[in-house]
């Protein structure tokens, strides 16, 4: 199995999976979507009662959303995740009571009117607590009125999707079997060929100087087979097939770790899978 990088961006990547298989292409998707570890917050703590704001005017501890559903919008929030740093608190020394190395604290306070912004999660603790910031600042979490406030401290702790898609760090996962085009004139006339790349809705086609029919992007190829069957059907002029050992995957991450760290990470979770698998079939 070999992977081809064809776009590796910080949050978006394309790539080949070569020589490989349907059932391990499923596996790297299903383990991009649910076996990655990042932190997210998991627990929402309100303070109620009267908060003084920075104008020295008091204000009360409400807001228009249920605490729930502000809970919730905390937790979908992307926590910058650094994988050499945390771990899940059921492995952690501290056993599970929360310490540095498996939670990160945030607080909020903030009085209105305004809207409340990813941005206002403040860091506790720490010199490097600006690094610990959520990745995107101005995802809205409340609007707030005159003389409403919000006073909250948020615990994000490391988890995966498995449990919870707050955890999940890639999106748009997907991949398709690379196509593998055939092109043949001397079974049709060259100018009924080259007609065919017109009904061709991906313009996966080109002509080149000779004038002949050529294959520009066969990674956009959808295996629609229109080009196929406007040459009037297979063994025509123009075959498609979908190869099963090679496929063109992508997906795109929420921001808590790169494209990169998601696929490194994917790779080092198969790779630990298929050892311990290997070594329970030994023991039996
Ligand atoms: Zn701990």
């Amino acid at each position: 199995m070999d992977i081809e990088i064809l776009e590796m961006a910080e949050r978006k990547a394309k790539f080949l999976l070569k020589n490989s298989s349907p059932a391990m292409a499923n596996a790297l998707r299903r383990t991009l979507l649910s076996d990655i570890p990042k932190m997210a917050i998991d627990k929402v703590e309100f303070l109620t009662g009267t908060i003084m704001g920075d104008d020295n005017k008091e204000y009360e501890s409400i807001t228009p959303l249920f605490e729930e559903i502000i809970a919730h919008r905390l937790g979908m929030l992307p926590v910058p995740t650094d994988l050499d740093l945390f771990v899940p608190q059921s492995e952690c020394t501290c056993n599970g009571a929360g310490c540095p190395s498996c939670s990160i604290m945030y607080s909020i306070r903030k009085t209105g009117p305004a809207t409340v912004y990813s941005s206002d999660l403040q860091p506790l603790g720490g010199a490097d607590s600006d690094k610990l910031k959520i990745v995107d600042p101005f995802i809205p979490v409340v609007e707030l009125t005159a003389e409403q406030g919000i006073y909250v401290y948020a615990t994000a702790v490391m988890g995966t999707a498995k449990k919870h898609v707050k955890w999940q760090v890639a999106n748009g996962v997907g991949y398709k079997y690379l196509p593998v085009i055939k092109i043949d004139t001397k079974k049709a006339k060259n100018e009924d060929v080259v007609a065919c790349a017109e009904s061709c809705p991906k313009k996966v086609f080109a002509v080149d100087k000779s004038g002949k029919l050529t294959v520009k992007d066969p990674y956009e190829c959808s295996l629609c087979r229109a080009c196929v069957d406007s040459l009037g059907g297979a063994d025509k002029g123009i075959s498609v097939e979908g190869d099963p050992t090679n496929f063109y995957f992508k997906f795109e991450t929420d921001g808590s770790l790169t494209a990169q760290q998601t696929l490194d990470k994917a790779l080092d979770v198969l790779s630990k899978e298929a050892k311990d698998f290997a070594a329970e079939i030994e023991e039996l």
